[in-house]
Order: structure tokens, then C-alpha cells, then sequence
């Protein structure tokens, strides 16, 4: 039987669902470009977990010393192990500087140089000469509070062009045609209970990560991968989920981020010897090494006994030595959370870190333009018309085995940009809105009610605990086969749990036992996928360490990991990585032979 649920209809032509950077860029360029849009938010979008950004977006303006947009792409790609999509590697790096002065001009309240010019800080991973020169001044930042900056810049702008914002409404499944067009999507409002059904032309997923798949994260506590949860159950796929990234400095307990900016500011590690042992893994590049390199690092240091700390089971971070006034002026924001989450005084005393899951660099495949991708067998790159996905939700994939710091913001602008240029091309304002799929609906209120009435044994609390150990222990910064394996068994199993949850309330009115557990079921799909996924890949790439195979395997693994999640089933299949660039040398792109892969060294 079908559960009854009245609801009312919105027509649009697009409907963002998220309103984190991504979601606001991608709101504010389709309103710009006057199509009637909508954004559906679950959280006020000023709480976005955008907000926390702190260190700053990654783009060659050259405002601190030579840098150029070809360095900026060499540093993409070489971040990304050699797994991310070049074309897609390209138009970041090119469009990066044109997005950031946008975001000037809109009104971003960058920090300034002397000159008054955008000031930029270095971060890990970002170099001059393709590699070969010293680290670049790249990262452009607003003090330490850059996404803060970000977000209500882009909320402002878009409500000054008429964007319609649906706030604290829950988005719960996509609607798809039967011949696979996506039409919509079906949410629930939490502050009074009521159904909505969205219909557009075109719908953009913002949704987000899922790091709170895991135990400690940095993320916010509503990164729960809601827009890979929904596709999974529309039958798309995602794309690699293996690869998760730790951030090295995450406070030793609470799991609150200290930017990498404190390393680009001048801060650098220590083990229990007061070593600073970066510059015996990374020579060159030392605490600003890539943060898969640096977070193996510390592990190894951890490891072989040379931890701080009782336990000796953490790092220290030091900051003491930086003036006072560089510390008040660049970085006041981490000062306060080092002085509320780990009671220290970092003008004084060293910060107790420890790396900690901080990004997702798997996620709904897309290509450059943020349209969502559903290879077949004849078509690696066939679109599923009506969908795209932009930001930490999707994977275009500009960011492959390890995401270099700052280039997640600029992911946001560049591409919910992108969104918006190609559905002012593809979403025909003057043309009527499909008729929509009414079985897709029924289904959507189907597990809705199932999951508001269930009464089994398992509460969500307790299974969402179990899930996120097991991926803390089994999918962490180093794996083995060993580990891999039994995650695989174990996940397996939690997943099936679902069946069995247990809710306790069952109003529709602020019921949090049911939205966390609607967010339950989305962090699942996407944990299995990732461990799964893990599994399977037996090479080492970027932030996927595997311990029985050591090395990065071109000839077998340069291939995406593409996953199609079914109840607690995972089907592995793959996608070639896209090798081209944009435009050629002739045409003033990239040589070839620059951007050949090579063993990553720092
Ligand atoms: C502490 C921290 C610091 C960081 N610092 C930096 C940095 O300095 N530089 C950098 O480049 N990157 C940084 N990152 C990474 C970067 O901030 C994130 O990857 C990025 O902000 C993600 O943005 P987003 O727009 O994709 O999603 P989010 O900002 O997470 O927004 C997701 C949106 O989706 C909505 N949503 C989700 N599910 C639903 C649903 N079911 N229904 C309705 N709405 C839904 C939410 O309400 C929200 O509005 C940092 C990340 C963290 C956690």
C-alpha cells in the first residue's frame, strides 16, 4: 500500500538542493541569467559547512611573485596522483583567477596586501615552475575565516537576484522519469511537517561531503552525503569513494581543524624528539608537502614510537615562534579554537593534532560542466539529462587520489559557475516543465513512512556509531588487505541493519530522530562505497596507502572506480581517467609531456 501523503507542488526551472558554496555559486549564476531557481536548503545556508573554511581558495593571480595558471594545473595534477580528469584540471586552473575577481566584485572582504591587492598565503602541494621551484603564494585568503567571507557574500547576491531560498526543508529522494531523466525532487519541511514536491527542468546537487561517515571528522555534523544517498538509490553511480582525505592537523580529541594555513603562515611540525620531521620525508617542500604525505608521515612517526603525549599518539604543531601580531592578524580564528578545544595558548605552547577525515574526494561523477555522468558500456561519458552535481558532493574530478588545500573552494566557485553557463545553454526558460513520474514520488513517501514508523531493534545512534568505528578502524590512513577485507565484511553487515532500525519518534513536525536517521541511510550507501572500493584497489595513490601494494600501478589502476550501490551491495566497474587537456600547445594550453606522470616526491 502506498502511503498517503498530501504535499504541495513548486515548478521552477532549476532547483539547487544545497546552499553551501557550491550551491549558492550555482544558485546566484542560474538567477543571474534570469531562469526562475529555487534552492532547497536543509540548514539556514549561512550554516553550510562552507562557513568553516578557513585557510582560503586556491588561484594564480601572481599578486605575491610569479605564478602562472599552467603551475596551478602541473600541481592539480600531480596532487591528484595522476587520477583526476585533465580537461577538467584545465578549466579549473584557467578559470580560477576570473572566479576569485567575481567573488571580488560581488563583495568578498579578502584580506589585502600593502598595495591593496588580494593577499595569498602558500599551502601544501602549491609550487612554481611545474614542480620545480619554491612554493608559491597561491591561496587566497580572508584572514582565517575565507568560506565565512564566501558564503554570505554569495547569500546576499543571490537573494538580490530574485533566487526563491527553501530553508530547513529537507530534500529526501530525487524523482526520475522512466526513461532515466531526472524531474525534481521530493522534500520535507521540518518546521511544520509538510510534503513538497519540486518539479524543474533542471536539478543541481550541492549536498555536500559525507564525512561524518567516520568517528572523528572535521566536518560539520550535517555532512552526511544526502546527494550520493539519493543517486545511489536512483541507480546512478558514484565515483571514487576510496579515496578519503585526512588532514593532518585536526586538534588532537575534538577533531576542530587548524588550517593548513598555519603551516603556510610558518608554523611546522614536531614529534616527541622536538624534531621537525617533515624535512626528512620531504626534503624540498617539508611541512608544506601535500596533506596525504604529510598525514602518513605523522602516522609513521606515531608509529615508531616517536608520538607526544601520554600516549605518545599525537604530533605537536608550532606556532609560538610567529609574531604576535601575524598570529592576531592571519590567523585569529584558529588561535580561538586552540584555546577553547585544546586549552592552549599558541603564542605560548604547541597545538596537539592529529590527522583527522576532512574531505571527500569521491563522489557523483560529472564532467567539467557539472553534468552528472552514468557511464554505459558504450559511453564512458553519457549524461543523465536534468542532474548535475557540483562541490564536495560531486567528482568532475578535479581533485583524483588527494585534493590539494584551497582548491576545494575554488572547486565550489569554479564549477557551480560552470552549472549555471551550461543550463543557461541546455534549460529552455519558455518551455513547460516535465510531467512528473508519479510512481518515483509514491516510492519517496514509501521509505519515508517506513522510516518514520520502523520499530526494530536497532536505534540510529547506535548503528551510526557502529558504521563509523568500523570505517575509523578499517578505511583509515594506512590500510591493509587484512583490514580492507574485514571492513568490507563488517560494513556489509551493519548496512543490512538498516532493516532493522529503530525510531522513536513519529511526528513530522522537528523530528530529529527521523532526519538523522534519513541522513543514516544516505551516509551508508556512500561509507559501503568507499570501502568497497578501498578493497578492491590493490595500488597505492594518493590518500588510498595501501600496505601490501606500496606502489601507484598506472598500467592497471589509472581508472576511475565507478560503484553502483544496491541495499548493501556494492557493483565495481570502472571509467578511464580523461588524459587530454582542453586545448593543445599550439593552441597555448599545457605540453603533454609536462603533465606525463612520474613518481610523486616532494
Ligand atoms: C573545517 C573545514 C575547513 C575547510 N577549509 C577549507 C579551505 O580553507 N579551503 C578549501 O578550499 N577548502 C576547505 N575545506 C573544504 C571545503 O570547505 C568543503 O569541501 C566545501 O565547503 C564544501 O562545500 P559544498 O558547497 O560542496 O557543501 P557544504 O558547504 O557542505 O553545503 C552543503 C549544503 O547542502 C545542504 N544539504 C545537504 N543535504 C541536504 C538535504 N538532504 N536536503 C536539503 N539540503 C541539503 C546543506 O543544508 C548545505 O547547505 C574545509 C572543510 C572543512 C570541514
Amino acid at each position: 500500500m502506498t502511503a498517503a501523503y498530501e504535499y504541495e507542488t513548486h515548478e521552477y526551472d532549476v532547483v539547487v538542493v544545497g546552499a553551501g558554496g557550491a550551491g549558492l555559486r550555482a544558485t546566484l549564476g542560474m538567477a543571474e541569467q534570469g531562469l526562475r531557481t529555487a534552492c532547497v536548503t536543509k540548514v539556514f545556508p549561512t550554516r553550510s559547512h562552507t562557513v568553516a573554511a578557513q585557510g582560503g581558495i586556491a588561484a594564480s593571480l601572481s599578486n605575491m611573485g610569479p605564478d602562472h595558471w599552467q603551475w596551478h594545473m602541473y600541481d592539480t595534477v600531480k596532487g591528484s596522483d595522476w587520477l583526476g580528469d585533465t580537461d577538467a584540471m584545465e578549466y579549473l586552473a584557467r578559470e580560477a583567477p576570473k572566479a576569485v575577481y567575481e567573488l571580488e566584485h560581488y563583495g568578498v572582504p579578502f584580506s589585502r596586501t600593502e598595495e591593496g591587492k588580494i593577499y595569498q598565503r602558500p599551502f601544501g602541494g602549491h609550487t612554481t615552475e611545474f614542480g620545480e621551484g619554491p612554493a608559491v603564494q597561491r591561496t587566497c585568503a580572508a584572514a582565517d575565516r575565507t568560506g565565512h567571507a564566501i558564503l554570505h557574500t554569495l547569500y546576499g547576491q543571490s537573494l538580490k537576484n530574485n533566487a526563491e531560498f527553501y530553508i530547513e526543508y529537507f530534500a529526501i529522494d530525487l524523482i526520475m522519469s522512466e526513461d532515466g531523466q531526472c524531474q525534481g525532487v521530493v522534500c520535507w519541511k521540518l518546521d511544520d511537517g509538510t510534503m513538497h514536491v519540486f518539479n524543474a527542468k533542471m536539478v543541481v546537487l550541492a549536498t555536500g561531503g559525507y564525512g561524518r561517515a567516520y568517528f572523528s571528522a572535521t566536518s560539520a555534523h550535517t555532512c552526511t552525503g544526502d546527494g550520493g544517498g539519493m543517486v545511489a538509490r536512483a541507480g546512478l553511480p558514484l565515483q571514487d569513494m576510496e579515496f578519503v582525505q585526512f588532514h593532518p592537523t585536526g586538534i588532537y580529541g575534538s577533531g576542530c581543524l587548524i588550517t593548513e594555513g598555519a603551516r603556510g603562515e610558518g608554523g611546522y611540525l614536531t614529534n616527541s624528539e622536538g624534531e621537525r620531521f617533515m624535512e626528512r620525508y620531504a626534503p624540498q617542500y617539508k611541512d608544506l608537502a601535500p596533506r596525504d604525505y604529510v598525514s602518513r608521515s605523522m602516522t609513521m612517526e606515531i608509529r615508531e614510537g616517536r608520538g607526544v603525549g601520554k600516549d605518545s599518539d599525537h604530533i605537536h604543531l608550532n606556532l609560538s615562534h610567529l609574531p604576535k601580531e601575524a598570529l592576531h592578524e592571519r590567523l585569529p580564528g584558529i588561535s580561538e579554537s586552540a584555546r577553547i578545544f585544546a586549552g592552549v595558548d599558541v603564542t605560548k605552547e604547541p597545538i596537539p593534532v592529529i590527522p583527522t577525515v576532512h574531505y571527500n574526494m569521491g563522489g557523483i561523477p560529472t564532467n567539467y560542466w557539472g553534468e552528472v555522468l552514468n557511464p554505459t558500456a558504450d559511453d564512458a561519458n553519457a549524461v543523465v539529462p536534468g542532474l548535475m552535481a557540483v562541490g564536495e558532493a560531486g567528482c568532475a574530478s578535479v581533485h583524483g587520489a588527494n585534493r590539494l588545500g584551497s582548491n576545494s573552494l575554488i572547486d565550489l566557485v569554479v564549477f557551480g559557475r560552470a552549472s549555471a553557463i551550461r543550463a543557461g545553454k541546455v534549460v529552455d526558460p519558455d518551455s513547460a516543465n516535465p510531467v512528473l513520474n508519479k510512481a518515483t514520488i509514491d516510492k519517496a513517501f514509501d521509505r519515508f513512512d517506513g522510516l518514520r514508523n520502523a520499530d526494530g531493534g536497532t536505534p540510529t545512534a547506535e548503528l551510526r556509531l557502529e558504521m563509523q568505528k568500523t570505517m575509523q578502524a578499517d578505511a583509515a590512513v594506512f590500510r591493509t588487505a587484512k583490514t580492507m577485507a574485514e571492513g568490507v565484511e563488517k560494513m556489509t553487515a551493519i548496512a543490512a541493519k538498516l532493516d532493522d532500525l529503530k525510531v522513536t519518534d513519529r511526528s513530522l513536525v522537528w523530528n530529529s530522530d527521523l532526519m538523522e536517521t534519513l541522513e543514516l541511510t544516505n551516509l551508508m550507501p556512500n561509507a559501503l562505497a568507499t570501502i568497497v572500493g578501498a578493497e578492491a584497489r590493490k595500488e597505492s595513490r594518493g590518500a588510498h596507502a595501501h600496505e601490501d601494494f606500496s606502489k601507484r600501478d598506472d598500467e592497471n589502476w589509472r581508472v576511475h572506480t565507478i560503484s553502483r550501490v544496491d541495499g548493501n551491495k556494492v557493483d565495481l566497474s570502472h571509467r578511464p581517467v580523461v588524459t587530454d587537456p582542453l586545448t593543445t600547445e599550439d593552441e597555448g594550453g599545457i605540453a603533454l609531456k609536462r603533465i606525463a606522470p612520474k613518481e610523486r616526491t616532494f
